[in-house]
């Protein structure tokens, strides 16, 4: 039997940050994915993820995000990947929107450098961006674009380099933790480990026993269409963007590529039965929400498609991430529900379930992300 102090179990964006810090800390660790690395068939992959500080979702994020940054740019540092492009950052909507009100109000908190833009003042220093009336902004500065495969290959390679053992196109089927050890079933025999920690995204609640967590799983079209204008090149100061609007919440990058920008919208999503069949077609009805934001708040942005990715998210019921031992357990550890906007934590979060499966604790600031907190069970 194949036995190490720690299974990873998926490593997508969340558990190869863990692989990477258990391995850096010369901790016998095993990572089993059932796909390749940096795969597209989970949650982390479309090229770009938006890292920000101001953080609107709630501001006990802001340390975190902060630590996040220091290890992305050590880990860009080992890696000798340019994985953290910084870009400004502009949130845009109404005065009193999540957009708009919400950062300030975070940034205030925990200090973080944001400065509120009007709509002529957005034109003016960002010619790209054109804000429907009634709506005003928010610049932060040092925000960030992640590339997100290579973020995901860079922790796993490292994570192989610091000695971990990497194994893909190996599924975890089951798991029963025994006094001392947990044991491991999976599609290529049986492995036994003093600590389980289950990150398998979109498929969580199929290979966590006794979730008390509902979960949903929901479709998600990242689209890239014609942006050859300076005024969209990342290279030339063009911004990352958040639209708050009476249609929904749109988001996306400059070009980096010098000819298209992704765009994708944040709200809504058609739930998903099973991930393995997900349908990665793109639909006009995907396609159409998204051309409409372009027509009002990207104008030189072109209308046809260039390309397109599916994703998914994993919806918590307060749509914050959820990670934990499980309960009345002592060697299982869970780390799910990122609810589209978890990777940019992917760094510190594996840091965090690094502590937590060697000490027990965590110094990093993650217990209002824990299992038991009020209204998680209610949708
Ligand atoms: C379109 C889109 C845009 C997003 N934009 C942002 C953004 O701008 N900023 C941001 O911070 N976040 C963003 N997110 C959210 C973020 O990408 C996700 O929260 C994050 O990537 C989730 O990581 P994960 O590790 O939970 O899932 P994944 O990365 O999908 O990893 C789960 C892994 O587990 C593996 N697995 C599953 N079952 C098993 C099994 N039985 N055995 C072995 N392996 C298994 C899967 O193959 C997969 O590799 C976005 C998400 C999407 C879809």
């Amino acid at each position: 039997m194949n036995s190490s102090e720690v299974v990873v179990a998926g490593l997508g964006g969340l558990g190869s940050g863990a692989f990477y810090h258990l391995a850096r800390r010369g901790v016998s660790v095993v990572g089993l994915e059932r796909f390749g690395l940096a795969h597209d068939r989970g949650s982390s992959h479309g090229e770009s993820r938006m890292i920000r500080k101001a953080y609107i979702e709630h501001p006990d994020y802001i340390p975190l995000v902060l630590r996040a940054f220091d290890l992305w740019d050590e880990l860009q540092k080992e890696s000798g990947k340019h994985l953290l492009y910084r870009l400004p950052l502009v949130l845009c909507g109404t005065p009193d929107s999540d957009a708009v009100r919400g950062s300030l109000l975070a940034a205030e908190r925990y200090n973080v450098d944001i400065q509120s833009l009007s709509r002529e003042e957005v034109s003016r220093r960002f010619p790209g961006l054109n804000l429907p009336p009634g709506m005003e902004a928010v610049l932060e500065q040092d925000a960030g674009c992640l590339m997100v495969e290579d973020c995901v290959a860079a922790h796993v390679q490292r994570g192989k380099a610091h000695g971990g053992d990497a194994s893909f196109g190996e599924a975890l089927l089951d798991w029963t933790e025994h006094p001392g050890h947990v044991q491991i079933r999976t599609t290529r025999g049986v492995r036994e480990a003093k600590c389980l920690i289950l990150t398998a995204g979109a498929w969580s609640s199929r290979v966590t026993k006794n979730l008390p967590v509902p979960l949903s799983v929901v479709r998600k079209s990242q689209v890239w269409f014609p942006a050859a204008g300076p005024e969209y090149a990342a290279g030339s100061g063009a911004p990352a963007f958040y639209f708050e609007l009476d249609t929904g919440i749109f988001y996306g990058f400059p070009s980096f590529d010098g000819s298209t920008c992704k765009v994708a919208c944040h709200s809504g999503g058609e739930p998903v039965a099973d991930p393995l069949q997900l349908d990665r077609e793109l639909h006009s009805e995907d396609v159409a929400p998204l051309t409409d934001f372009l027509a009002r708040c990207l104008p030189g942005v072109g209308s046809d498609p260039v390309k397109h990715s599916i994703c998914m998210y994993t919806h918590s019921p307060d749509h914050h991430f959820v990670i934990d031992r499980l309960p009345g357990s002592q060697r299982v550890l869970f780390a799910g529900g990122f609810s589209g906007h978890g990777f940019k934590f992917a760094s510190v979060l594996g840091e965090a379930l690094a502590d937590l499966a060697t000490t027990g604790s965590t110094r990093l600031p993650v217990e209002f992300l824990s299992i038991n907190r009020p209204g998680l069970q209610a949708e």
